[in-house]
């Protein structure tokens, strides 16, 4: 595989896609020297009832934060993705559903989607359900799941999605965090063949004694197992609400600064975060980072792998490619089963035009052989995007050359569940690619980076990663605990907001994403981001996946302990460890080669596919007693067995 590391705007896409290079400085410089301007007009993007007349109050400082965008505007966010649609695109695709069988296969209408949506807000309401009540949805991967929030969002009800994947505890601490009366779940979820209890996962949570508020539970019938524990009273079918509710409801009139959704962050590094998004400006970013980062053309079908209970299901499967009336792929299963062919199968089959994935399944996928892509036709894809961690360049290469058959620009988009959107992505046919690089930054997004001491740096170099002002899609406060917004996010640099990522800026401007700053390893005084390291390893052959921690190093402040995966069929020897010392000796130097190798078979990641480097961190300190918070944790078992065999015990 070529290591080459810049992919610039080839002949064939240059001025097919909506900017190109020059177009983008011109109105990225224009979206900072004339925000008002720039924001007024492209507010216009969305359907208003009142019109905004005010653009935006915003201030990062500590003592006087506010965060308000076209705040005087009113509209409704299901109003947005569904009813201003009908009278063009009301026969079109809106949702393409494939069941964890492929064998299951449904499809819904824009019409079909709405008259949907407005009989499942007349089904809330009638369980009373009113405008700033919290929802928790706790759904398999069906259209009803987006037809839930839709209808939340009709209602004026603020939806609190929790990912299918959470035990009961995580639920009854976010209902409770939430204050929620009302939850809505299945009898089940089907993934990965595997069988999800999802209502019985919620009885537990409700036997908890601390969880009072919940009056009613609303079941989609999903897998039909009759074994599946009904609770007179309290428990209702979906399809009976839906029987007895009409078709035509109105979409509330909302706020701009209403709120539209709670959502947790992925709790990589601690205990998840409560985020509070808005209504006016959420939606006026995901509609427009949804058109410009995947050059989003209309009546395209758009395919995102990740799930409505993470953000990038919120503003990228739902929200945003929703307002833009597109056509998307829902996926209930995971996109590696049954074979890491499924991925594309599912694209020949559905005539996926934009893809969007997460580094970890491109990991996952290149270690089982690139052999699984060679009957992929793959001639309707256009654009693929990465979200979620830093992409290792090799993977980068993989996922260009395998998948998109060197043919398709790879947007790597940087965000948070925090930012609600995009902040730092390449743009396609504007940007040159650099692979590991999620380049320059987003219209009306001013990324800087400081020293700890809160100094901005200039030019090339690297810091912390801060926001200097705010953008329509930022999140507006911790649900139920201002303290901790301020706190977390404008307390470490006054007057900025701190992503807790570090990166480093090159000399043609663009953002690389070095890890979290709290995983910083600094051997004898020199820092090294655990993606640099990470990134070398994954460039071995024989590595399918790594992660890079420090550990207490009597002469050196901090060793290097790193954790592989190695690919299929590929024997853990010492002299493979040896090798693959050397090896990052190679790629960045002496001082980045780890001492210590531990084979992984599996690394601890979050539910939405993240490596955990808390935990690692812990193991390789050898203090395995208090781990912490583990409650995002994907599969403890996976922790035991590294626990099991660790390197540095005293
Ligand atoms: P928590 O905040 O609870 O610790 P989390 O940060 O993993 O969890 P998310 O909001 O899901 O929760 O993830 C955002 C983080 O994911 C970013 O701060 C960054 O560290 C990482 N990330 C996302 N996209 C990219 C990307 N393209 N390149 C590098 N890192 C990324
Ligand atoms: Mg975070």
């Amino acid at each position: 595989m070529s290591t080459q590391s810049l992919y610039p705007v080839s002949p064939e896409l240059a001025g097919s896609t909506k900017l190109n290079d020059e177009q983008y400085r011109k109105m990225y410089q224009e979206s900072i020297v004339n925000p008002e301007g720039f924001w007024r007009e492209h507010g216009q993007r969305i359907s208003w009832f009142k019109d905004f007349t005010k653009v935006r109050k915003t201030s990062f400082d500590d003592h006087n934060l506010f965060i308000k965008w076209f705040y005087d505007g009113t509209l409704n966010a299901s109003y947005n993705c569904l009813d201003r649609h009908l009278e063009k695109r009301g026969d079109q695709t809106a949702i393409i559903w494939e069941g964890d069988d492929a064998s299951e296969q449904r499809t819904l209408t824009y019409t079909e989607l709405h008259t949907e949506v407005c009989r499942f807000a007349n089904a809330l309401k009638s369980q009373g359900v009113r405008r700033g009540d919290v929802v928790t949805i706790y759904m398999p991967m069906v259209p009803e799941a987006a037809v839930a929030m839709l209808a939340c969002a009709r209602i004026g009800a603020i939806h609190s999605v929790i990912f299918g994947g959470f035990s009961p505890d995580s639920i009854a601490s976010r209902v409770n965090d939430g204050q929620s009366k009302v939850i809505i779940t299945a009898d089940e979820g089907v993934r990965g063949g595997r069988v999800i209890p999802l209502k019985a996962n919620i009885d537990t949570a409700l036997e908890s004694p601390d969880v009072t508020t919940i009056e009613k539970v609303i079941v989609l019938k999903r897998t039909g197992n009759e074994a599946v524990k009904h609770v007179e009273g309290r428990d209702i079918w979906w399809h009976d609400l839906m029987a007895l509710s009409s078709e035509h409801c109105e979409a509330r009139e909302m706020d701009a600064e209403d709120p539209l959704f709670i959502l947790y962050t992925s709790g990589s590094t601690g205990k998840p975060k409560g985020v509070l998004h808005t209504t006016g400006g959420y939606m006026v970013y995901a509609s427009m980072t949804h058109e410009y980062v995947f050059d989003y053309r209309d009546v395209e079908v758009y395919w995102c792998t990740a799930d409505v209970g993470w953000i990038t299901g919120h503003s990228y499967m739902v929200y945003g490619p929703l307002a833009n009336g597109a056509t998307i792929l829902m996926h209930e299963g995971v996109p590696n089963y049954p074979g890491p062919s499924r991925l594309a199968e599912m694209i020949d089959r559905h005539k996926v035009n934009i893809l969007y994935t997460a580094p970890t399944l491109i990991r996952a996928l290149m270690a089982q052989g690139k052999e699984h892509f060679d009957q992929l036709d793959g001639s309707t894809l256009r654009i693929m995007g990465s979200v979620g961690e830093p992409i290792n360049p090799e993977a980068w290469r993989w996922y260009y050359e395998v998948v998109g058959k060197s043919r398709c620009p790879i947007v790597d988009t940087w965000w948070q569940t925090e930012t609600g959107g995009c902040l730092i992505t390449p743009l396609p046919g504007a940007t040159d690619l650099k692979p590991g690089s999620a380049t320059r930054p987003f219209f009306g997004v001013q990324p800087a980076l400081v020293d700890n001491l809160g100094n901005l740096i200039e030019g090339p170099g690297e810091g912390n990663l801060v926001l200097l002002d705010s953008w329509p899609g930022q999140m507006r406060s911790v649900y139920g605990d201002h303290e901790r917004f301020v706190l977390t996010y404008f307390k470490t640099f006054r007057g900025m907001y701190f992503t807790g990522d570090g990166a480093k800026r090159d000399e043609d401007g663009y953002y690389w994403i070095t890890g979290r700053v709290d995983d910083v390893i600094n051997v004898s005084g020199h820092r090294l981001g655990t993606a640099e390291i990470e990134s070398a390893l994954v460039a071995h052959p024989d590595v399918a996946e790594a992660a890079v921690v420090g550990y207490p190093h009597d002469i050196k402040g901090q060793g290097i302990y790193a954790y592989v995966t190695l690919n299929q069929g590929v024997e853990q020897t010492e002299e493979l460890r040896q090798q693959l010392r050397q090896w990052v000796r190679n790629e960045i130097g002496a001082l980045a080669s780890p001492d210590l190798v531990q084979w992984a078979p599996g690394l601890p990641k979050t539910r939405s596919g993240k490596i955990m480097r808390r935990f690692l961190r812990k193991i390789a300190a050898d203090e395995v007693g208090a781990l912490g918070d583990s409650s995002t944790l994907a599969d403890p078992s996976v922790l035991d067995s590294l626990i099991d065999t660790r390197l540095n015990r005293a």
